[in-house]
């Protein structure tokens, strides 16, 4: 890696990863990627109740399934480490005493239910519901007694009144003033540290240049700037993106429906389709281009050309880009990605061979948006279809049973190979009945697929044996 740029994630494990921190991730690999720098992953689980190990183990996986890798981070190591917060406790209670011999931070000792009361007070008076520094002038004798009464303090940051202006690299200038911030914790009276105390030791300490995160931390961004300040840490770069917003224009959620990257893999969606949806939401390249893959955003991205505004996440839209990052693979890979989706919707994939698959994913691509819908249309190919009621009735209407007669002579008739040529059949099946068009097609469709919808009739033609074939055009027969 080059130059001097690092950035980093930084998920909290308390869930599978959200498609709107994939999209933070991914703008800072893109970032990172763009700036020849160095991307770190860090994990920030110092909530104990809600964090947990295999929530963080899910959340590499599908940043690796996405293709965001990190050069540093707690599966890898690196020089700033550890990488876990709640493996660098020690180092935030030692920043936390700096503070507090320079004064620039307190004990204090209100209780959390205090506070409670206080804030409620506040808010009845209209008054802005912040700390109102009663722990900050105690004496020394004060805090004796206090904690002689068995008083665990929390540590205060003082916050000087000031206004605090953040130059964003999406937003511009954004100023926060004077009083914006009270006196705000920074290490619990647990002994853990806050958010924003952690994110800030650790961005220091890990030489952190950029940071790239959601609109949702720009309130956090005036009370961080405060403490690089008092530590004498330089400050980063920062970049507040919108958050994605569901169609009726409410921050995303599950109420939406799928939110978890997790849940998109499982229904057959392309990495490299999330990836190109996530990327651009909120951003174009000028000319248009919507399908590109990682290599061509890193080309033309630029988080400065990420707008301020929010994005709307449109399933249609991914849909449609999934389809067309399916049509860049060769139907090989189609077929690859496709078959766990199959064995897992109960089809026996294992008793055909790669090239019987291959051909079949060529068949049915225009047919699928996602590899888990891959499954209805392949069911033709490997097991006899059941007869839907659409098809029933296409195969009772007048003619249709000299139709599939029609067929069932001709496909015996051209005998040549066990694969019938579609194309002979056709046209012999069409000299037989003197029918062309959908009186022809619509009921050997119906026999050989159980649906009138699906792949091109020559294709399941060119695909099925002729034993097959003649089977199926039996079966419905028989059912007549
Ligand atoms: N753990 C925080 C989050 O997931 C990170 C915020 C930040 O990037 O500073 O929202």
């Amino acid at each position: 890696m080059g130059s001097d740029i690092r950035l980093r994630f930084a998920p909290s494990p308390t869930g599978w990863l959200h498609v709107g921190n994939a999209r933070t991730a991914i703008y800072n690999w893109l970032q990172a990627q763009r700036e020849d720098g160095v991307l770190i992953l860090r994990i920030e689980d110092t909530d104990r109740v809600r964090s947990r190990r295999d929530f963080e183990q899910a959340i590499l996986e599908d940043l690796t399934w996405l293709g965001v890798h990190w050069q540093e981070g707690p599966d890898r190591g690196g020089s700033s480490g550890p990488y876990r917060q709640s493996e660098r406790e020690k180092i935030y209670l030692e920043y936390a005493q700096r503070l507090l011999s320079t004064g620039k931070a307190y004990p204090c000792y209100c209780t959390d239910e205090d506070l409670a009361v206080r804030r409620a007070e506040a808010r009845a008076l209209r008054r802005p519901p912040r700390y109102d520094g009663r722990c900050r002038g105690l004496s020394a004798a004060q805090r004796r007694k206090l904690e002689a009464q068995g008083i665990r303090p929390s540590i205060r940051f003082r916050a000087d009144e000031e206004v605090i202006t953040v130059t964003d690299q999406i937003r511009g200038m954004v100023s926060f003033p004077s009083g914006f911030v009270g006196d705000f914790v920074i290490i619990r009276s647990d002994g853990l540290p806050t958010y924003n105390f952690a994110a800030v030791v650790d961005d220091a300490l890990m030489g952190i240049t950029d940071v790239i995160r959601g609109e949702d931390h720009l309130s956090n961004t005036p009370r961080q700037i405060m403490l690089y300040r008092a530590m004498g840490f330089p400050v980063p770069r920062f970049a507040h993106h919108a958050l994605l917003l569901g169609p009726d224009g409410h921050r995303l959620s599950k109420r939406h429906g799928a939110t978890a990257v997790r849940l998109y893999r499982e229904e057959g969606f392309l990495p490299q389709t999330l990836f190109n949806y996530l990327a651009l939401l909120g951003w174009a390249i000028e000319g248009g281009a919507e399908v590109m893959d990682p290599a061509e955003l890193v080309r033309h991205f630029d988080i400065k050309k990420v707008r301020a505004g929010s994005a709307v996440f449109d399933m249609d839209k991914l849909l449609w880009l999934n389809s067309q990052h399916m049509h860049f693979l060769s139907p090989e890979e189609l077929a690859h990605h496709m078959q766990p989706f199959l064995e897992k919707a109960g089809l026996d994939t294992g008793s055909v061979d790669v090239s019987y698959l291959t051909a079949m994913a060529g068949a049915i691509r225009d047919n699928i948006q996602t590899l888990s819908q891959a499954a209805v249309p392949s069911a033709i190919f490997l097991k006899t279809p059941d007869l839907d009621e659409e098809a029933i009735k296409v195969l009772t209407l007048p003619g249709a049973r000299e139709v599939l007669q029609a067929f069932r002579q001709e496909a015996e008739r051209l005998c040549a190979s066990s694969r019938l040529d579609p194309a002979a059949l056709i046209s012999a099946a069409m000299s037989r009945t003197g029918l062309k068009g959908k009186q022809l097609f619509m009921p050997l469709r119906a026999a050989l697929t159980g649906s009138i919808r699906g792949p091109e009739l020559q294709a399941v033609l060119g695909l099925l044996t002729r034993e097959e074939i003649i089977r199926r055009l039996e079966r419905a027969l028989a059912s007549l």
